[in-house]
């Protein structure tokens, strides 16, 4: 599933290649695409896209009058800009069989959302949409510091790690990151979030920044069907440190990089550089 750096990449894509479009129709092949409590698609028709920016894991394209459409790709949504004569790419993503959505441009061209297991959704909303998302803190904020996160973690019993992956805390943070900002910092998954120390907490924010940028330069980790809005695969699981990594040396210590399972979810960690 596309985190933070995957999602930023995909947003700065579309920013450049389709702001000041106006949208000329809405077309919905799957109606389950749009979320329960969306505002009706049919809305975006006279619309001109003002931005396109990230809210945590959602893709949030910048409407005139206020709206916003916010995407969650979940497994496999991809956005792909094109036109409808060609295929979106050239790397054999933009199936149109897997085309949940499409929006056309007044200048032909065209915005599709591809999906092939149908976890995605698209909601268009109004007025504040972090809280209407129920989005927490983006850990890339300068104004969040460490006191805040101190605030955040007072008494959480969960597992660092756990604490990490709720949205409604910090956002964009999912698994991948999760596991490589925690060895960076030298803080064990387990470790309950409540107990880390004044020190081990500035560690843990400056570590989630320092991977979740380098990812974003390499544009993302192309793991299953992450690719950018041109279809192009990011480079950064080529860097990581213990994601996907078990068995193999610690970059630091050289001694065998570990998994555990917590909360379903695959952990990686060095027990000598992780405490
Ligand atoms: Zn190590």
């Amino acid at each position: 599933m596309p985190e933070l750096p995957e999602v930023e990449t995909i947003a700065r894509g579309l920013h450049a290649r389709v702001r000041g479009k106006r949208i000329a129709k809405v077309h919905i092949a799957w109606q389950r695409t749009v979320d329960a409590r969306s505002l009706p698609l049919s809305e975006l028709v006279g619309k001109q896209i003002t931005g396109v920016g990230r809210i945590g894991k959602y893709v949030a394209i910048q409407l005139s009058g206020g709206f916003t459409l916010a995407v969650h790709l979940r497994m496999t949504g991809q956005l792909l800009v094109g036109s409808l004569e060609r295929r979106y790419d050239s790397s054999g993503t933009g199936d149109r069989k897997h085309e949940r959505a499409r929006i056309t441009f007044a200048d032909a061209s065209v915005l599709a959302f591809f999906d092939a297991r149908k976890f995605g959704r698209m909601r268009l909303l109004h007025g504040d949409v972090v809280a209407q998302l129920g989005v927490g803190r983006d850990p890339l904020d300068p104004q969040l510091t460490a006191d805040d996160l101190k605030e955040m973690l007072a008494g959480r019993r969960t597992p660092t790690k756990v604490w990490l992956l709720d949205q409604h805390r910090l956002s964009g943070i999912g698994n991948i990151y999760a596991s490589e900002a925690l060895f960076y910092a030298g803080i064990r998954p387990r470790r309950a979030a409540g107990k880390l120390t004044a020190i081990e907490r500035s560690a843990l924010l400056k570590s989630l920044r320092r991977v979740l940028r380098r990812a974003i330069r390499f544009g993302g980790s192309s793991l299953n069907d992450y690719v950018d809005s041109e279809g192009k695969q990011g480079g950064f699981q080529k860097q990581f440190a213990v994601y996907g990594r078990l068995g193999l040396p610690c970059l630091q210590c050289r001694g065998p990089v570990r998994r555990i399972v917590l909360a379903q979810r695959s952990t990686f960690y060095c027990s000598t550089c992780q405490r």
